[in-house]
């Protein structure tokens, strides 16, 4: 009755792969990665013999998040794969009134949008568990869909207000995120840039440097879900900004009346110290944070983010917190330093060779 989530080596996206255990096993993917993971993760479901997603979640229009699941769905068709339903915000949701089909069809185009397409091509179930509308919060309450009496999936985010401030930049965010039509910009290796810590190494000013929050409406757009299988817990961040996704815990925490205990976090937008705020952290009681990012392109995970978790958790007392990197990378292996991991306090979880890495709860 565990929870299995791989966090894939997805450069510098996210590709979480989960595994809800039982009597009826479920396998839910957030997030694809760009192309490359796409196809490695086909690759996995080949070896695997995994025919059925039960939920696909693409978490926001971002290229790293988003190219890998359009190459997933190119190189396993619908005979190989069966997706039961997507959880995703497309044009079409990011408005009050949605548009008219023919309309649709002249954004979907217009945009590039070719997961629309796909999901259409496929008639894989759109957003059903929203009725069809946006996956979003709307006022007060907390959107829950449930496998079972013991499985259930909380949408945390975003709002429809956060989705509605998307729509007047969509074509310019999906620009930026790189999913217009024709050859997106080729990534290649070489052209990486390994970014590595600069000068001394300074705890505490890391962890009390200034935070700024991530205004990006693409970020801002992000579905959050908090999965609960049995007695275990996860949340996944996707690019979420801090402030916004604070106060959805807080709100969360009070209707349910208690603090929110969380086993594993996927800290949004890949550690960048934008996202992570004291207040986040603050916010619920965790110890397992997952960070997914190569460090390669953006140069994440930031200092300062994991500082802020040691500091929190050191502030704290009480169990030491592990950080679970998906790759031992320039930005990573200093935080993987046994004198750092003693004098600090905290352990780190890095990938065997070049898989993934693989938290078991429950
Ligand atoms: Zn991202």
């Amino acid at each position: 009755m565990g929870m299995q989530i791989e966090a894939l080596q997805a450069d510098e996206g996210d590709a979480l792969l989960i595994t809800l255990e039982g009597d009826v096993p479920r396998t839910i993917l957030i997030d694809g990665g760009l192309a490359r993971t796409g196809e490695a993760i086909a690759q996995i479901f080949r070896d695997r013999g995994v025919v059925k997603l039960d939920l696909l979640i693409v978490t926001h229009i971002d290229r790293d998040h988003i190219e890998g699941i359009l190459k997933l769905l190119d190189e396993l068709p619908a005979s190989m794969l069966t997706v039961d339903q997507i959880w995703f915000n497309g044009y079409r949701h990011l408005r009050a009134t949605p548009p008219n089909p023919g309309e649709l069809g002249e954004h979907g185009a217009l945009m590039g949008n070719r997961l629309e397409s796909s999901i259409y091509a496929r008639s894989i179930p759109w957003n059903k568990a929203f009725s069809h509308g946006p996956a979003a919060r709307n006022g007060k309450t907390f959107p829950v869909m449930w496998f079972s009496d013991t499985s259930r999936i909380t949408l945390i985010g975003p709002t429809t207000l956060q989705l509605e401030a998307l729509a007047p930049s969509w074509e310019k965010e999906c620009e930026k995120a790189g999913i217009v039509p024709g050859q997106p910009p080729a990534i290649s290796d070489s052209t990486l840039v390994q970014h590595s810590s600069s000068g001394e190494f300074d705890f505490d000013a890391l962890a009390s440097a200034e935070f700024k929050n991530d205004h990006a409406l693409a970020n801002l757009s992000s579905i959050v879900v908090l999965i609960e299988h049995g007695a275990a817990v996860a949340l996944f961040g996707g690019d979420a900004c801090a402030r916004s996704l604070t106060s959805a815990l807080e709100e969360l925490a009070a209707e349910r009346g208690a603090p929110l205990h969380v086993d594993l976090f996927k800290v949004p937008h890949h550690g960048s110290a934008s996202n992570l705020s004291m207040e986040l952290l603050t916010s619920l009681q965790c110890t397992n944070y997952v960070i997914s990012s190569s460090g390669a392109r953006f140069g994440h995970p930031d200092d300062e983010t994991l500082a802020r978790i040691v500091a929190h958790h050191r502030a704290l007392g009480g169990p030491l917190p592990t950080i679970w990197f998906n790759y031992l990378s320039a930005r990573t292996r200093p935080w993987c330093d046994q004198d750092r991991k003693s004098s600090l306090g905290y352990e780190v979880v890095v990938p065997e060779g070049t898989g993934s890495v693989t938290a078991r709860l429950g």
